[in-house]
């Protein structure tokens, strides 16, 4: 009886299980055609300098699957790197981030996001030096993105890496800062321009005195090193106010402005779109 109920037990795992891998092997199957298919888009999320000012977009990739529906970046992404599609991914990302910001004004930024992926190919900075040229960018409107994972392998080439795109006029931000390994010496031994705080510390601010602690700090440090810092994830008129008063130079979240189709950020930019688009929350941009 024991082994009948273990066989069962293992039959059953083995059947979910296999319907799981079935649903990745579909979705891998699909993602390799879903590029050429244009299922890919991106959206662009504001980036404010407080109080009110647009100083550029993050871009934002999404999956629109014909049958399954949007699939997030979360799902998606990892399943790219494990399949190698994310070099091919990442330079669509690269061109179409830089074609869009050609239609913003001249001041504004784009950030786009790296992968580790990417990031350890050894053709990023040809990559990206072909790709601002082709869309006839200036270096300093980009901005890159790494999270901290990036950093933990192959040390040496990875410094090169961000020196060289530093050398270019690229700008270097520090993702999801908080979260992960948080090793001071990245910020010691990596150029950064700018540290993103992780919504993490930001989505209970106006509650919790440690993340008030933590979120302080960060920028102090992040001041200290010459380097700005961004809010990311901010959700509520009073996180905005706080990040305000202790000096952080960028704001970002769903309160300010959410991801938009790269066609409306134009009007966004002249302010004939409320911020929360298509939502009733967020529509006074003014803090
Ligand atoms: P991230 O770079 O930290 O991007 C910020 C994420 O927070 C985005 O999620 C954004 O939609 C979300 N967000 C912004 N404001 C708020 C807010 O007020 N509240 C809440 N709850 N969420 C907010 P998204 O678009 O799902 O992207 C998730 C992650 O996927 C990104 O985190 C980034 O790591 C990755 N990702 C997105 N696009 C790309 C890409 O083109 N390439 C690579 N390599 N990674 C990407
Ligand atoms: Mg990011
Ligand atoms: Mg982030
Ligand atoms: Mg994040």
């Amino acid at each position: 009886a024991a082994k009948r109920d273990g066989r069962g037990c293992a039959r059953i795992f083995n059947r979910s299980m296999l319907l799981l891998l079935e649903q990745r092997e579909n979705l891998r199957r699909s993602l390799r055609s879903a590029l050429r298919n244009g299922e890919l888009h991106l959206e662009y999320q504001p980036i404010f300098r407080p109080p009110s000012s647009v100083v550029g977009f993050e871009a934002l990739l999404r999956w629109h699957h014909p049958e399954v529906g949007t699939i997030p970046p979360s799902v998606f992404i990892p399943i790219a790197e494990t399949d190698g599609l994310m070099d091919d991914i990442g330079r669509w990302v690269l061109e179409q981030a830089c074609r869009q910001a050609r239609t913003w004004p001249s001041w504004m930024t784009v950030a786009v996001n790296l992968s580790p992926a990417q990031f350890l190919s050894g053709a990023l900075t040809d990559t990206v030096a072909q790709v601002i040229d082709a869309a006839g960018l200036r270096a300093d409107r980009l901005e890159l993105e790494i999270t901290e994972t990036v950093l933990l392998e192959k040390t040496v080439d990875n410094i090169d890496t961000l020196n060289t795109l530093n050398v270019l006029g690229i700008r270097i931000s520090l993702d999801d800062f908080g979260t992960r390994y948080s090793s001071l010496s990245y910020l010691k031994n990596f150029p950064f321009d700018t540290l993103k705080i992780d919504q993490y510390f930001i989505s209970d601010l106006e509650t919790d005195q440690k993340s008030q602690a933590i979120v302080r700090s960060i920028i102090g440090l992040a001041h200290g090193l010459g380097m700005r810092v961004t809010a990311e994830g901010v959700e509520t008129p009073g996180q905005a106010r706080f990040l305000i008063e202790e000096d952080c130079d960028y704001l970002q979240g769903n309160w300010l402005g959410r991801p938009l189709p790269g066609e409306t950020t134009r009007d966004f930019i002249r302010g004939s779109v409320p911020s929360a688009v298509g939502t009733s929350e967020g529509q006074n941009r003014a803090m």
